[in-house]
């Protein structure tokens, strides 16, 4: 396969790119040598690394309105009606596997290749984990699925939590999760980090936990987080994901805090559509944003990657998979729409992705790695984030996973 006349971003010049055996064998400036017949003509669009989704549940993505829709809006009538659907509907294999494959495709279609999914494992049968162990195995040529073990109830606060983490574990999970803040008390949450750590260093896992995911300024579990990531050197392999309690936290603080951040080394994570929906709702006027310092946090030089978290469930009752639109609004909450933000917006759903994941090695437009890439029908990041543009082209380990025809429009005037 052959792409001629694409962009690459940071780039003026148009490239060929040569992809041989699933590989890119060659990046060279447009026209240099003459294109096969069978090549792809990019038109001057930007090819570029696909997107990766950081953080989503596909276990319960396309459940909105079962048994009822969340009607307070708040992230705990989200954990109480997804209990409620359980109890309704007990889960079971076939069924959750056909919902997160519906999402998968979706995702698909809006360019992600690389999906990390965080999988309830308080659900007693395993069946939702059980379904996206299976599933990782059977997408693997197409999109590539990660799995972190997720205690949606909490480890301690849960009779056997930690029984049920070193069972999910045991299962081949890829990533240690957790809920400090959702604990029954600051102790539980504390003794739950140190738990993940050790279970973490115990399978070789990275770690991936829901941290501070509340407005409470008192919600301060991303500093034990992060000092257990930096006393264990295990920043790298480290996700905090959320952090909305962040956006409350008073600057003195903050201040403190970015010192150890950043010499953890961990990562970040935001879902900036759907914090905007559940945080601040127990507040009235002004109201928070409960959103995480997603400017703060680029601007000191850390790795902050945007997710979407859910599609269409307990939790937030739209989404359509496309990683552009919580980009779009990711920049609005956070303040950046300065042209040094926007011009390379498309970090924050791409190659910032790829390092919370871990994936560096399979990731980036570079001759021997696998031809992972996008095309999408404009030529840089400020194009395709006003015009949340289309992916034309998708293509995995040299297969193309997507296709798509750029949009005809008449305006007639
Ligand atoms: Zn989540």
């Amino acid at each position: 396969m052959v792409i001629t006349g694409c962009k690459l971003r940071g780039k003026t010049e148009l490239y060929d790119v040569y992809i041989e055996d699933g590989k890119f064998t060659e990046i060279a400036e447009h026209g240099k040598k003459a294109a096969p017949k069978e090549s792809y003509d990019a038109h001057g669009k930007l090819l570029m690394p696909p997107f990766v989704e950081p953080h989503i549940h596909l276990d319960c993505v396309m459940t909105a309105g079962i048994p009822h829709y969340n009607m307070s809006g708040t992230l705990f009538e989200g954990i109480s009606t997804w209990h409620e659907y359980k109890t309704e509907q007990p889960l079971n294999i076939p069924e959750i596997k056909d919902r997160a494959k519906e999402a998968l495709r979706l995702m698909a279609e809006y360019g992600v290749q690389f999906v990390r999914t965080h999988v309830d494992v308080t659900e007693t049968t395993f069946a939702g984990l059980t379904a996206m162990e299976e599933l990782k195995e059977e997408l693997k040529d197409i999109i590539e699925l990660q799995t972190v073990a997720f205690p949606q109830n909490g480890i301690l606060s849960v009779k056997g939590g930690k029984e049920l983490m070193k069972k999910a574990m045991a299962a081949g999970v890829d990533c240690v999760g957790g809920i400090p803040h959702y604990e029954f008390s600051r102790e539980y949450g504390v003794e739950s980090i140190r738990f993940i750590y050790d279970l973490a260093e115990e399978y070789n896992a990275m770690v991936d936990v829901h941290c501070d995911e509340m407005d409470d300024e008192q919600s301060r579990y991303l500093e034990v987080l992060a000092t257990e990531a930096w006393q264990r050197g295990m920043g790298a392999r480290t996700v905090a994901a959320h952090t909305c309690a962040m956006g409350s936290y008073n600057d003195s603080y903050c201040t403190k805090l970015f010192r150890l951040l950043k010499e953890s080394e961990i990562n970040f994570n935001s879902c900036p559509t759907e914090s905007i929906h559940l945080q601040g709702r127990t507040e009235n006027y002004p109201k928070r944003r409960g959103i995480t310092r997603i400017k703060e946090i680029v601007d000191a030089g850390m790795n902050i990657a945007l997710g979407q978290d859910s599609i269409a469930d307990p939790w937030y009752p739209i989404g359509v998979g496309n990683p552009l639109r919580v980009l779009e609004m990711g920049l609005h909450v956070g303040h950046m729409l300065g042209y040094k933000d926007i011009s390379n917006c498309l970090d924050l759903i791409s190659v910032n992705g790829a390092k919370n994941l871990c994936i560096q090695d399979k990731y980036g437009i570079d001759v021997g790695k696998p031809a992972n890439f996008i095309i999408l029908d404009g030529g840089d990041d400020y194009e395709i984030l006003r015009f949340q543009k289309a992916v034309l082209l998708s293509v995995h380990n040299g297969r193309i996973i997507s296709e798509k025809k750029p949009a005809v429009v008449n305006v007639h005037f």
